[in-house]
């Protein structure tokens, strides 16, 4: 195959992401990289820089829309400064129970993608609105989605069922998992030398952990949507469902119309719930380091209630293991935060797990389990846009 411009989606509630890669035979070189920030504001900002970090557009316009965004992020690619793509890949959360396969995208593919909005609800009408832009504003350009919860299919059926009544197992309801773009390209880092124990922590503002077995999911916390699983930023993680019905019972006493009450609900328990609620802060850990470090006992709390979940999640994954080989973090707190890798570690001993604190100190990648630690403990930065790419480079044939 001659090299092709791959462009890769990402696209979020107030930004849609964009990287630009030069695909050949088992070549990949990422071209630039940019974002169209702060959609819904006048304060907008579309930036795009090359693989040196250079900035090559650094502009600030009004992003009224989504709409808006896209058209601006399509003008910049027609503009005749960069290649045109010849095939864009969209990193897509949740393609529901029917679209398990990774896939071009067609009229009818978004549509049955949509039909199933209710169980990523936060993510796929943005995913689902960009696929049609980029099918009207790309003509003739093949597009595919990249789904997250691809990696996610070899889960084992004990993992994948609810213990809730078969007429809603029919609807769709089942742990599905997310950031699996995130966990391949920590796969695919490891290669050849993927341990057959494994766990990766995926932590960032949103955060999960999968336990994996010779490469392959086994299990992950998070389940029908992202709010479930580990305590995020501002998402619950798991809790009693009786706390969810007390908490929509208070809704109802001043919201009697019941989606209008489901709707309140899906705000409290992933917008404003995980550390943000805790702190009453912040959901950002740089925010809440700060405030401990000035002896704010809330966002101790906050922080050691993300810790202590982590914790638990771990032990409990290496009993379905049976053992571990090696433990990763990633995601923007497994990479940068410091503290919160030492205080997860902390308790560990028993499971084989030991961190090597002067090893610890760094952000980035690097083995920081201690020389006598039978687990190795590594932090990997994820690659996601470069699975996208493969996965698109694969598709093309
Ligand atoms: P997303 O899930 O939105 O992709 P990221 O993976 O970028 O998020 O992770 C964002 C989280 O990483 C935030 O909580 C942020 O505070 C945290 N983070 C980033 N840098 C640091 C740092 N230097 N120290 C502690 N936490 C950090």
């Amino acid at each position: 195959m001659s090299s092709l411009p791959i462009l890769v989606l990402n696209s979020g509630s107030s930004s849609i992401k964009f990287s630009v890669y030069e695909a050949g035979d088992g070549e990949r070189t990422k071209l630039f990289e940019g974002a169209v920030d702060g959609i819904g504001t006048d304060l907008g900002k579309l930036w795009i820089k090359d693989a040196t970090g250079k900035k090559l557009v650094d502009e600030t316009p009004a992003v009224p829309t989504r709409a808006v965004a896209f058209k601006m992020v399509a003008d910049a690619l027609h503009s005749g400064d960069f290649p045109i793509p010849a095939a864009i890949g969209h990193r897509t959360v949740c393609g529901g129970p029917t679209i398990t396969e990774n896939q071009r995208i067609t009229p009818e593919l978004i549509d049955e993608i949509e039909s199933y909005s209710a169980l990523a609800p936060l993510h796929t009408p943005i995913a689902v609105f960009i696929m049609r832009e980029a099918l009207k504003l790309f003509p003739g350009v093949p597009n595919f989605a990249v789904l997250d919860t691809y990696f996610h299919r070899t889960l084992p059926e004990v993992a994948k069922q609810m213990p809730i009544p078969a007429e809603y197992v029919a609807m769709g309801v089942r742990r599905y998992g997310y950031h699996g773009i995130s966990y391949e390209s920590i796969i695919h880092q490891l290669e050849p030398n993927v341990p057959e124990k494994l766990i990766v922590a995926h932590l960032g503002n949103g955060a999960s952990i999968s336990a994996i077995r010779n490469g392959k999911c086994l299990d992950t916390s998070m389940a029908l949507t992202p709010t479930s699983g580990i305590i995020s930023g501002s998402r619950t993680g798991d809790i009693d469902p009786g706390i969810v019905i007390f908490i929509l019972k208070k809704i109802a006493e001043t919201t009697p119309n019941a989606l209008e009450a489901a709707d309140k609900l899906e705000t409290v328990v992933s917008k404003k719930s995980g550390l943000l609620g805790v702190s009453e802060l912040s959901n950002d850990m740089r925010d809440l380091r700060d405030a401990i470090n000035a002896g704010n006992a809330k966002a101790r709390l906050a922080v050691d209630k993300f810790t202590w979940t982590i914790a638990r999640w771990i032990g409990s994954y290496v009993a379905e293991l049976n053992g571990l080989d090696m433990l990763v973090f990633t995601g923007g707190i497994g990479e940068n935060d410091i503290a919160a890798r030492a205080e997860i570690c902390a308790g560990l001993g028993a499971l084989g797990i030991v961190v090597d604190p002067t090893r610890n100190n760094v952000r980035g990648e690097a083995v920081i389990s201690a020389d006598n630690s039978p687990v190795k403990v590594r932090v990997i930065p994820p690659a996601e846009d470069l699975i996208i790419v493969n996965h698109v480079v694969r598709l093309l044939g």
